[in-house]
């Protein structure tokens, strides 16, 4: 008799668990969210899939609410609308946020530069007012950029004066690392957390391949189906970082919004796009965000410099203005080329 209910309970559970869509790594949830001006879309399987895609939503907004430059509420306004050598309390998370931003800031020597705020809003990239500033004008205003002009005390930050903060160079990727906590504690065996450019993937797909991920190609940047070439990962961030992901044109030139520390003008070092690569590990997330637009402002010797002294803990794919395709050799065997695009495609070592 026990055994007998002992069938019917199991027999039951297995009805239950085909009601809720059968083997609990394949139940899947995706959902859409517009923030930080982009789409973003949370793919979670298993068991906790649903929990896990709705948090990653709610975080994406709250990052959003606290990072903001337009904003005046937010985290990084109140910072930056404070008088000079003032400690404003910062929520925690913008406080880590920031921290990552000015400890890229120095390991870049500068050329990830979270206090690029005014110079950006001098283009108008920040407001949407776009027009072209007076070389005069962005000399001022770089005499007050740099990463020795944010002060960071636990979760108090102050600014010296003129100095403003600007964490759009990190904001995602730095969500996309507390997302992939979310997903792990949620026990989310594999999925996709995609934030525009910025996109981490955990485990492999259902059917035990790796994710494929298109790097667009910057020629035809508005073609959903233009890659210049596929990248098949598993338990990885890439971000890509390029020219053309934000631009506008004056007099027939064109100027985009990755700003080159140096010069104040938008960075023209040969390079359209950048994308790196790293395992998923803490913290990865912020660092492959800093670095695209780093190494975009570098340009490709000192890039590729860069990741030589790196310990090689992140691969690239470079796209330079003259038609190549630069691939280290520790992604080569994860990347394939685009069919036709009329790229010349090298792995560099
Ligand atoms: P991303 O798309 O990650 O390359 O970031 C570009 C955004 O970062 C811009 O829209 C600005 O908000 C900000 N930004 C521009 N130039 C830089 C720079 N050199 N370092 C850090 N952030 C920057
Ligand atoms: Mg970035």
């Amino acid at each position: 008799m026990k055994h007998f209910a002992a069938a019917l309970l199991s027999a039951a559970m297995l009805l239950t668990l085909a009601a809720c869509g059968g083997d609990p790594d394949t139940a899947q949830e995706s959902i859409q969210a517009i923030a930080m001006d982009t789409v973003m879309v949370f793919t979670a399987y298993g068991q906790h899939s649903t929990a896990a895609a709705y948090a990653a939503e709610k975080l994406a907004y709250e990052t959003e609410a606290l990072l903001s430059r337009t904003d005046p509420e937010s985290d990084v306004s109140r910072l930056n609308s404070a008088p000079a050598d003032t400690p404003v309390e910062l929520d925690g998370r913008t406080a880590a946020a920031l921290e990552a931003a000015l400890a890229w800031s120095e390991r870049t020597d500068g050329a990830f530069d979270c206090t690029l705020a005014q110079v950006s809003s001098a283009w108008g990239f920040t407001e949407d007012t776009f027009c072209v500033p007076g070389q005069e004008e962005l000399a001022g205003l770089l005499e007050h950029t740099g990463f020795d002009q944010i002060t960071l005390n636990g979760t108090a930050a102050s600014h010296a004066p003129e100095a403003a903060v600007d964490l759009g160079g990190i904001a995602k990727g730095w969500l996309s690392d507390e997302i992939l906590k979310i997903f792990q504690k949620n026990q989310v065996p594999r999925g996709r957390i995609e934030l525009g450019g910025n996109i981490c993937v955990i485990g492999d797909r259902p059917d035990g391949s790796p994710w494929r991920i298109g790097i667009q190609d910057p020629a035809d940047p508005l073609s959903a189906d233009a890659f210049v070439g596929i990248l098949h990962l598993t338990d990885a961030y890439t971000v890509t970082s390029g020219g053309y992901q934000r631009y506008f044109e004056e007099d027939g030139k064109t100027y985009h919004h990755i700003i080159d520390p140096a010069t104040g003008y938008p960075a023209e070092n040969g390079l359209v796009s950048v994308t790196v690569e790293a395992d998923a590990v803490e913290g990865a997330g912020a660092m492959c965000d800093a670095l695209s637009t780093a190494l975009f402002v570098m340009g490709e010797e000192q890039a590729l410099e860069y990741w030589r002294s790196s310990g090689y803990e992140f691969e690239l794919v470079l796209v330079t203005e003259d038609g190549r395709v630069l691939v280290t050799e520790g992604l080569a065997d994860r990347f394939t080329a685009g069919e036709d695009t009329g790229y010349r495609y090298v792995t560099v070592s």
